[in-house]
């Protein structure tokens, strides 16, 4: 309003009339940057997860306007659509999620969607060998046999990253060179957070160096940085977890002189407390060695709301409490 106001100083019920057809005009053919059809220009991408909004946010910048529907806590697991959600979707230009059945109750909705808009999960068009696949599931049985939490390898996010820009490129080509110049750049980024990564874990003695945590996120964690995880819950948070999970963690943490375990940002940390008292019972001392960001990233605005911050925060708050 203010923007046309400026524009065109005309009495107020011309005004209106004239917003009027501006908006119809806007709608209904290109606008006169013509790379998109949104009042602004900007396309509107709208991702499931606050790890692949910052990636998309990375890419392209200023040139879109980029929404995640599950911010900082949430689980992504057990997450359904509210109706803000359905309609941000439906206004979409561009919907990326993570795919793999991380999404597993959003999963029919994105598949119908994809229908009418683009609509791409990011691991899609990743080589299937660089997955892990979920116990007791082969390669060959379906999209359910892999493990969804591909970020924690920063190497192999890093190819999702690909991906994202792969589309960004073709649905605004106008853009494509600035994308691929950020999606380099953020490249680089990554690789050395990849090394640092490597070095920090390395510098655990080997002994110590087993994850605990309450749920099977960190299983690319483990495989990429040499260290042994162990979830009480399973690949996915929906999956219960009984008494023998909790007596079979608290033998296995008690024989193995573990000095700390992981709560996680986004699932409850009752069950893992349990845990604690369980081996403190044992006469083991224990202790919640602070809290990890698996499944969702940290509050907007600060270092851990980014995907390398949380990263970092993670990697720090493990070397500091098992080494
Ligand atoms: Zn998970």
């Amino acid at each position: 309003m203010k923007f046309i106001k400026n524009r065109y100083p005309l009495p107020e019920s011309i005004l209106v009339i004239a917003t009027c057809l501006y908006l119809i005009a806007t709608f209904t053919a290109c606008n006169p940057k013509g790379n998109n059809n949104t009042a602004e220009g900007k396309l509107k991408i709208v991702t499931t997860t606050g790890m692949i909004k910052d990636a998309v946010q990375n890419i392209v910048q200023d040139k879109a306007d980029v929404a995640a529907l599950m911010g900082a806590g949430v689980d992504p697991h057990l997450y359904k659509a509210s109706q803000n959600d359905l309609n941000l979707l439906s206004n979409a230009d561009m919907v990326f999620y993570n795919g793999l059945f991380l999404e597993g109750k959003m999963e029919d909705i994105l598949e119908k969607l994809a229908r009418q808009k683009p609509v791409f999960a990011v691991s899609a068009g990743i080589d299937n060998a660089l997955f892990l696949t979920l116990t007791g599931k082969t390669a060959t049985d379906d999209k359910h046999a892999y493990d969804p939490h591909i970020w924690f390898d920063v190497s192999l996010w890093a190819k999702a990253v690909t991906q994202i820009s792969k589309h960004l490129q073709e649905k605004d080509p106008e853009n494509a060179a600035f994308y691929r110049a950020n999606e380099a750049a953020y490249l680089q980024q990554l690789a050395s957070l990849h090394e640092e990564v490597k070095q920090q874990i390395a510098g655990i003695p080997k002994e110590q160096r087993l994850l605990i945590t309450s749920h099977d996120a960190f299983n690319y964690f483990g495989r990429a940085y040499n260290i042994e995880v162990k979830g009480l819950q399973g690949i996915s948070t929906v999956i219960e977890f009984g008494l023998k999970d909790i007596t079979d963690m608290v033998e296995l943490i008690s024989s193995r002189k573990v000095k700390a375990v992981f709560v996680e940002s986004s699932v409850p940390a009752k069950p893992l407390e349990a845990v604690v008292a369980g081996c403190n019972e044992r006469g083991h001392r224990v202790s919640i060695g602070g809290t990890l960001f698996s499944d969702a990233m940290g509050q907007d605005g600060t270092p851990e709301g980014t995907y390398i911050g949380m990263v970092k925060a993670n990697v720090h708050n493990i070397v500091q409490a098992l080494k």
